[in-house]
């Protein structure tokens, strides 16, 4: 007899620069879809890891606001300002072993090399006594491919396209990259469904998996909903707070958005609306693209 698979583990992981907007929500309803209809946990993570970036009260505001919407997550949120002892253990590991490297390169000198790191401070073994940043070594011919669960597969090639990449900043901030890996792993997620801005972040972070020898999890990556300029909604573009009042209207619009069933009028309650939709959520009815302007809802 095979083994089982895997049960599901999917997850939703705000950052707190803002409260719930409607693209934040598509994707918290999404990923909570997918879970439910696959029977799976759903959990939260606050990717509370850059502080400047942060507005005070934003965490709790998008926890009510889940709430508000009928989205209760399975256990306690993993909050990543309490795990900086674990991402400090994995850089100095790596360092250690060589697989990273301290670099002081200026954002000027970055700029030169069109974004891509190409190892210049690889052998200089610069020490920790002066702001430096912490890089990971990108092997050469690093070809990642990413099966995605609704758009076309990519592939990268990970030291032409992006280069040796930053794991801990020159402000001594962890990088995003390597916080949600190691924070994917630490609670078990089997299923990765998140707005496709994240998309060309992907490689990095099997690419992170495979150095550190974790598990991939499944990857989707549903389209963002854009303003009449094509840029994603979000807090940098002023997208407007969800009033919780309206929480069943704000669900009816991004299950529009998602191209899923409309609810009937008596569907009524946000569990009402979302027990509907998690019977029939159909992933594959998701439009497979990048974006989708806002105007799509009208
Ligand atoms: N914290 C990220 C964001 O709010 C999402 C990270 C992820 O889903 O991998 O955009
Ligand atoms: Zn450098």
């Amino acid at each position: 007899m095979g083994s089982a698979p895997a049960p599901y583990v999917g997850r939703f992981a705000p950052s707190p620069t803002g409260p719930l907007h409607l693209g934040s929500l598509i994707c918290a309803l999404a990923s909570f879809l997918d879970a439910r209809s696959n029977d799976g946990r759903w959990l939260l993570r606050m990717e509370d890891l850059d502080p400047p970036r942060e507005q005070p009260g934003a965490a709790d505001s998008i926890l009510d606001s889940l709430r508000a919407h009928g989205l209760y997550w399975d256990g306690p949120v993993l909050w990543q300002s309490q795990r900086h002892a674990a991402y400090a253990a994995v850089v100095d590991q790596l360092l250690e072993s060589g697989r990273a490297f301290r670099c002081d390169c200026s954002r000027q000198m970055l700029a030169q090399s069109g974004g891509v790191y190409r190892g210049h401070c690889r052998n200089r073994n610069l020490s920790c006594n002066q702001p430096t940043a912490v890089r990971l070594r990108v092997d050469e011919d690093t070809l990642i491919q990413v099966d995605d669960g609704l758009q076309q597969a990519l592939q990268q090639n990970l030291a032409q396209e992006v280069g040796d990449f930053t794991i801990q900043r020159k402000d001594s901030l962890f990088a995003y990259q390597l916080a949600v890996v190691l924070d994917d792993a630490e609670q078990r997620c089997t299923h990765v469904l998140r707005g496709s801005d994240l998309y060309d972040s992907t490689p990095r972070q099997i690419y992170l998996q495979q150095v550190l020898g974790l598990e991939q999890p499944a990857y989707t990556h549903i389209p963002v909903i854009t303003n009449a300029a094509g840029q994603k909604l979000s807090k940098q573009t002023h997208a407007p707070a969800l009033d919780n009042a309206e929480a069943c209207r704000h669900l009816c619009l991004a299950l529009k958005f998602l191209n899923q069933a409309t609810p009937p009028a008596h569907c009524n309650t946000p569990d009402s609306i979302l027990s509907f939709a998690s019977e029939r959520w159909q992933l594959l009815a998701v439009p497979a693209t990048m974006g989708l302007p806002e105007s799509s809802l009208a």
